[in-house]
Formats: C-alpha cells, sequence, structure tokens
C-alpha cells in the first residue's frame, strides 16, 4: 500500500528567519512519520529550503512552473530549474492561480506536461467554486479540469499527483465533510481508472483547511490518499499533528 503524502502550500508566506524557524520545528519533532512529506515555497526560497531540508525526509517542492521550456518569458520559472533546485513536486493550477492568473485547464495541462518532461511531479489542484457546488456541477468541474491534465499527458497520467481543493474550502476555515470529500476522490479515482491501468498509484490530496483537528477523519478515507495544506502548514506543531494523523 502506498504511503499518505502531506504537502505543506505555503503560499506567499516566508522570510529567511522565518522559514529556518519553521524547518527546524519540523525537523527537531518529526519522529518516524508514516507518511511522505513536502513544502511548497515560494520559489525565491528554493536555494534557502535546498539547504535546509537536505538529508532530511522533507521533499521539496514549488508552487508554479512555466509551461514552456526557456526564453523569453520574463519572471517565469522552467521546470528544469526547479529540478537543478532538488524540487520534487510542484502544485500546478492552484484555484489561486486559475483565479488570479486566468490559468486555464489547457495551460495547467501544459504546465503539468512540462513539469513530467524534466522529471518534476505536478501536483495537479481540481475542485469547485461554491456558486459550482450549489449549481450541482461539482462532478462535471473536477473531472473536466482532470480530463484536461489526462488528455494532455496520456501514458504518463500515472506520475502525477492529484489535490481536490474545493476552491470554498480553501483557507475559509470551512472543510469539505469527510464524505463530501470521498465521494468527489471516488469519482476522480474512476477516472484515473478508465486512462490508466497504474491509477491505484496516484494519489489524490484533499485541501480545503485541513487541519489538526479534521485531518485524522479526511485521512482515513479509502480515497483520501494524503492532504495539500495550506495555513496549518505554517505553524510546526499543526502541521506535525496533520502528519501524524496519516497513517
Ligand atoms: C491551499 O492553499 O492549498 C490550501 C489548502 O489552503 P488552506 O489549507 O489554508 O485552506
Amino acid at each position: 500500500m502506498k504511503k499518505k503524502l502531506i504537502a505543506g502550500n505555503w503560499k506567499m508566506n516566508g522570510s529567511f528567519a522565518a522559514n529556518e524557524a519553521l524547518v527546524n520545528g519540523l525537523l527537531t519533532n518529526l519522529g518516524t512519520p508514516a507518511c511522505e512529506m513536502a513544502l511548497c515555497v515560494p520559489s525565491i526560497y528554493l536555494a534557502q529550503m535546498q539547504a535546509l531540508l537536505v538529508g532530511s525526509e522533507i521533499d521539496l517542492g514549488a508552487q508554479d512552473v512555466s509551461q514552456h521550456e526557456g526564453g523569453a518569458f520574463t519572471g517565469e520559472i522552467s521546470g528544469a530549474m526547479l529540478k537543478e533546485f532538488g524540487v520534487r513536486y510542484v502544485l500546478v493550477g492552484h484555484s489561486e492561480r486559475r483565479q488570479y492568473h486566468f490559468e486555464t485547464d489547457a495551460l495547467v495541462a501544459a504546465k503539468a506536461q512540462r513539469a513530467l518532461a524534466c522529471g518534476v511531479t505536478p501536483i495537479v489542484c481540481v475542485g469547485e467554486t461554491l456558486t459550482e457546488r450549489e449549481a450541482g456541477m461539482t462532478e462535471e468541474v473536477v473531472k473536466r479540469q482532470l480530463a484536461a491534465v489526462i488528455h494532455a499527458n496520456g501514458h504518463c497520467i500515472s506520475e502525477i499527483v492529484v489535490a481536490y481543493e474545493p476552491v470554498w474550502a480553501i483557507g475559509t476555515g470551512k472543510t469539505a465533510s469527510a464524505e463530501q470529500a470521498q465521494q468527489v476522490h471516488a469519482v476522480l479515482r474512476a477516472q484515473l481508472k478508465a486512462a490508466s491501468a497504474q491509477a491505484d498509484r496516484i494519489h489524490i490530496l484533499y485541501g480545503g483547511s485541513m487541519n489538526a483537528a479534521n485531518a485524522a477523519q479526511l485521512l482515513a478515507q479509502a480515497d483520501i490518499d494524503g492532504g495539500l495544506v495550506g495555513g496549518a502548514s505554517l505553524k510546526a506543531p499543526d502541521f506535525l499533528s496533520i502528519i501524524a494523523s496519516a497513517l
């Protein structure tokens, strides 16, 4: 059975001093966790984080990657650059990028493709808004978002990680109930199974106000293979408690 994966998304938070204190707090108290772990940090701190995490069990992650291989794309960071900094995972299609940077399903799929080509595992985020949920469109939305990535990545699809993040639950303190989350995860699992014989090895993470109090129940669901954790990953005791729940 695959180990669960707990990934922190620091979003646009951090400083040299705060990063060092947080990583020290994590590594000092980590013990021997049963799960795999990663921290997706702002790109400007990748070098610092690579040094802080070297030799530890926590993998390094980034929060975005260019769909382009290289060249005249000011401000962008390529998959090859991420790889050079020891990055194992990169978030693609986070709802904040879909919303504030107008990232389309096709762009997210192209970013996932570029990450895979560079040996970096994309964590593909999908999820419905509150309006879409209330209109009964949850399944349709997440399937459409994932279908674009499946279509672009073909047989490589078993190499991705998927994160189901209902937009209405991100940073709001509103968590999907374990049943609501499991229901969507089962839909995503079936879609992945239809696309790949190796779909069982794909981690499907839940994200959206996961915290120390609700993690165990969410992580106990059959198709929830881990968590993508925003706010609670910025406090060492909270993130450690989620890690300890991932059995
Ligand atoms: C996220 O940003 O991916 C996330 C899940 O945030 P939060 O845990 O703060 O809701």
